[in-house]
């Protein structure tokens, strides 16, 4: 059973992805293949449909000479170059003679064309070679491109948003290649009909600073473009065409959210020391080099954790050795000498460059991650070569993710190794010295992670990963996201026999997930014996406010206490009671909280 995200009041509940509160016109982005009638037209009217179909393929084109123009002035012109792979589709002679035959059979050119690409498409999925695989994802945009030209419908590439419109974008999932064209100076938050908390739309929303409510089901059918919407990012809240209260209420609450953060910026300098003492470290995520500057104002002491991937995310190349030294020393350079831990490309699953990857059954459980990056060398050993360059501009260290066996370690370490010497035979400078760390984000990790030990330098608990892999929960799907429960007894058990043991070896180990951020689950942790929380830079100061307003002492005995429950809502129970009794209650502690399977919501959540 999924609850229901309707209220009485009209109000549309999904998952809080990214806080804040935007007022603003919807931008309805309706990316999909529409459905098309079969219509026959008679034979003195064939000349004009191929007209009629010729002049489709020439507005299309011209619109992708726009789109064009606008990726290469967001991502530069190798990433633009994508859109030449559609303009020559659409001047390909057999797809263009195909699609005639069916016209001069007396079928409208609607339903000729679509008959014609649903058949590429097929094809293309089927085919041996990935190359030609990975351009399903090109005949798809001109498919749904071109046949909206046809019928008529509403033009809904996200190219036109007009600078300055506050427009809350309204989509059902949002693609890397739809995210290389957002204009963040026309779009001001994201509401998505698919996605949860720790979907990586989610997670770039949150670096961008954009807010975004997730998992919403049917939003894209419950709003039209041009409505008015209230988005509240915090509770996950999207409220369609909103009274004229709603609206002060929410705007009051926004001048109260934004006093708050104000007055969280002032902990920015604050040590991250518990009541009774104990030293958290407190460190930042980074996804995207441009984050870097801002992440070190936070009051961070580095950075636990940098997304590679999404140097990739949204393009058709990988970026070469150069662009990826450029971009690390950056956010090296931003951090002064602070650590700076930078994880090897993660692509694959749910972050895909443009174009996409083999396709694959199962991709959260395919060829992703470490695995991609081991049968890849050419490609692994050009990051490799750009981190070992980055370290001589200050403290670098590698992270491997979704280690499941020492091998995997050995094996990296082998190829940095060569990368190193390939740097040698260069003559270019660059560190030697690189402590080697792995993701702990598998439960093979966690359970073995005795045997990892001896050969790496440090544990980062990906609890994202960990969660959805623990639980066999896609951490993606919005109908599980109720089933997405980090608090579940046997996730807390992996998280401390992970700290245990990497501590008992003199390792750090820290924790990079979300699950960091969130202020319940935070004391939780803290109370499993981590020392080291990294969080999105915007998240620092809540989680220092967090830190400094419990003893370790009393969250040890909460996750104590918790570790003896049986289940995800009694361990949130019972570290709430301890919680609140300790810091008395405070809207921001439910944030981020999931709902039950029940339906049951946290007291908190939900708006004025
Ligand atoms: C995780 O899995 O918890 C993690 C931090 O990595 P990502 O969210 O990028 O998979
Ligand atoms: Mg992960």
């Amino acid at each position: 059973m999924t609850p229901d995200t309707i209220r009485p009041d009209g109000k549309m509940i999904g998952m809080p992805a990214s806080p804040g509160i935007v007022i603003g016109p919807v931008h309805l982005l309706l990316w999909e293949v529409p459905d098309v009638q079969q219509r026959i037209i008679p034979d003195e009217a064939i000349e004009e449909e191929i007209a009629r179909f010729h002049n489709a393929l020439q507005s299309a084109k011209d619109r992708l000479v726009q789109v064009k123009a606008r990726a290469e002035r967001h991502a530069g012109p190798e990433e633009a170059s994508i859109f030449d792979v559609q303009i020559a589709i659409l001047s390909d002679g057999e797809l263009l003679s195909s699609v005639e035959k069916f016209i001069r059979r007396n079928i409208g050119a609607e339903k000729a064309f679509d008959l014609v690409l649903i058949e590429w498409r097929q094809n293309f999925a089927r085919h041996t070679q990935p190359m030609i695989r990975e351009r399903v994802g090109d005949l798809t945009d001109v498919h749904i491109r071109v046949l909206s030209i046809l019928l008529g419908l509403p033009d809904h590439d996200p190219v036109d948003v007009p600078k300055g419109s506050n427009a809350i974008l309204v989509t059902h999932d949002l693609t890397p290649s739809l995210t290389v064209q957002l204009d963040r100076d026309a779009i001001a938050a994201i509401a998505t009909d698919e996605g949860t908390r720790t979907s990586h739309v989610a997670i770039l929303a949150r670096s961008l600073g954009l807010p975004a409510v997730v998992g919403l089901r049917d939003a894209t059918r419950r709003v039209a473009g041009g409505d008015e919407v209230i988005l509240d990012g915090s509770s996950g809240t999207l409220i369609p065409r909103p009274t004229p209260a709603q609206i002060d209420a929410y705007t009051d609450r926004a001048v109260r959210e934004e006093a708050d953060s104000v007055e969280l910026q002032h902990l920015a300098g604050a040590e991250p020391v518990t009541l009774d003492g104990v030293r958290i470290t407190l460190r930042a995520n980074v996804d995207l080099p441009e984050e870097a500057e801002a992440a070190a104002h936070s009051g961070a002491e580095g950075v636990g954790l940098m997304r590679t991937e999404f140097l990739v995310v949204g393009r058709a190349t990988m970026p070469d050795e150069e662009e990826q030294y450029r971009a690390y020393r950056r956010v090296v350079e931003a951090f002064e000498g602070k650590p700076v831990v930078i994880r090897t490309f993660d692509v694959g699953g749910d972050k895909l460059p443009v174009g996409g990857f083999p396709t694959e059954a199962n991709p959260f459980l395919g060829w992703r991650a470490i695995r991609m990056c081991l049968d890849e060398p050419a490609l692994f050993k050009a990051q490799l070569r750009a981190l070992l360059r980055a370290a001589m501009h200050g403290d670098v260290r590698i992270m491997l993710p979704l280690v499941v066996t020492v091998d995997e370690v050995r094996q990296a370490r082998h190829l940095l190794e060569e990368a190193a010497a390939e740097l040698d035979d260069r003559g270019v400078d660059y560190r030697h010295d690189l402590p080697l760390g792995v993701m702990v984000e598998t439960p093979a990790a966690a359970v073995a992670a005795d045997t990892l030990v001896k050969d790496v330098a440090f544990f980062s608990i990906g609890t994202n990963d960990l969660v959805q892999y623990t639980l066999a929960v896609d951490r993606g799907n919005a109908n599980l996201a109720a089933r997405f429960t980090p608090l579940h007894p046997a996730v807390l058990r992996l998280i401390k026999r992970t700290v245990d043991v990497g501590h008992e070896n003199g390792l750090e180990v820290s924790v990079c997930g979300e699950m960091a951020s969130q202020p319940l689950m935070a004391f939780a942790l803290i109370g499993l014996g981590v020392r080291q929380l990294s969080v999105a830079g915007r998240s620092v100061p809540l989680v220092k406010r967090i830190v400094r307003g419990v003893s370790a002492r009393v969250a040890t005995d909460a996750a104590n206490a918790a570790l003896a429950r049986q289940t995800a809502r009694e361990v949130e129970a019972e570290l709430r009671r301890r919680l609140l009794a300790a810091f008395g209650d405070a809207p921001f502690l439910h944030d981020g909280l999931p709902e039950y399977v029940d339906g049951n919501t946290f007291e908190g959540l939900g708006g004025p």
